[in-house]
């Protein structure tokens, strides 16, 4: 049996993966492992009698390292293929029947991908799954999903023309908030999702998409109304000349059921995104 790797361990990993992707490194190599890594023990510190134990465990540790991370540094079989609908079709391949979470438990019903043009210029990113996602295994087509597809008319495209997925893929228990290590668990395949679509635009709809993709913790009213640079942590795109994409962030749809009144800041970060798009709003009488 692996051992868990120690939270600590494991984010100071992901830190320095997420370092190296920011220079532009993606590819790894395990080491050879005749040599002792960096990650393993300096045995003559150890007191003699307990050295046996403490060495496999320590040892254990340095290896379950390297396959935790090996999975985001190895190349994902997406990135073998060109066509993103192959691609698309090989990343939900991999999530399979996904039991990585302790959200396969508790009552979905399905797994909820993701929808749309697997080109997409323009890519919506919801939180999670509520009950009518959950029940249709597709993302927003619950109240809060025709409220985004009158956002996107408004923008003068349809539904058919953009990609959305959300951070988590399967539905939270009541719909309640997904949970940090849920989010940790299930992003990489977000993230795998917008390396393939390329969108020149996302858009984070609402704190926990935002918070997520980011990594930034701050209130909405900070993160809203400006451009961010993005490229998706840990996924490689195959065009290696895609520049990343342009993040926006504005309010979920569900939050506007609530209090209609920030529509209008809503309008305001979606209008942003059109003219970085090209896009108009369609003449009144088709609204
Ligand atoms: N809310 C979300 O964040 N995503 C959905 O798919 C539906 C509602």
């Amino acid at each position: 049996m692996p051992l868990a790797l120690d939270p600590s361990l494991r984010r100071a990993l992901a830190e320095r993966v997420r370092y190296y992707h920011e220079l532009g490194i993606y590819d790894f190599y395990r080491r050879n492992r005749t040599a002792p890594g960096p990650l393993e023990l300096d045995q003559s510190s150890l007191p003699k009698l307990e050295m046996r134990e403490e060495m496999s465990a320590r040892k254990s540790a340095a290896i379950v390292a390297e396959e935790t991370i090996l999975p985001v540094l190895t190349p994902q079989p997406e990135q073998a293929v060109t066509d993103p609908v192959v691609a698309l079709q090989l990343i939900r391949e991999d999530l399979g029947d996904c039991t990585r979470c302790k959200l396969h438990q508790q009552g979905r019903k399905q797994i909820v991908f993701g929808v749309g043009n697997p080109r997409a210029e323009l890519m919506f990113v919801g939180e999670g799954p509520g009950a009518d996602e959950d029940t249709q295994g597709e993302p927003f087509v619950g109240r809060a999903g025709q409220l985004l597809n009158n956002m996107i008319n408004a923008m003068g495209i349809g539904r058919e023309d953009v990609y959305i997925a959300n951070v988590v893929k399967c539905r939270p228990p009541g719909n309640r908030t997904p949970e940090r290590d849920e989010c940790e668990t299930c992003s990489p395949f977000l993230m795998r999702q917008i390396a393939v679509v390329k969108p020149k635009v996302v858009v984070a709809l609402g704190a926990v998409a935002a918070k997520n993709l980011l990594a930034i913790n701050a209130p909405m009213s900070e993160l809203r109304g400006r451009f961010y640079d993005f490229m998706p942590a840990g996924a490689r795109s195959i065009d290696s000349s895609w520049p990343g994409t342009k993040l926006a962030v504005t309010y979920h749809p569900a939050f506007l059921l609530r209090d209609p009144r920030q529509k209008v800041e809503t309008w305001k970060d979606l209008q942003m995104v059109m003219k970085f798009l090209g896009l108009q709003s369609p003449p009144k009488a088709e609204q």
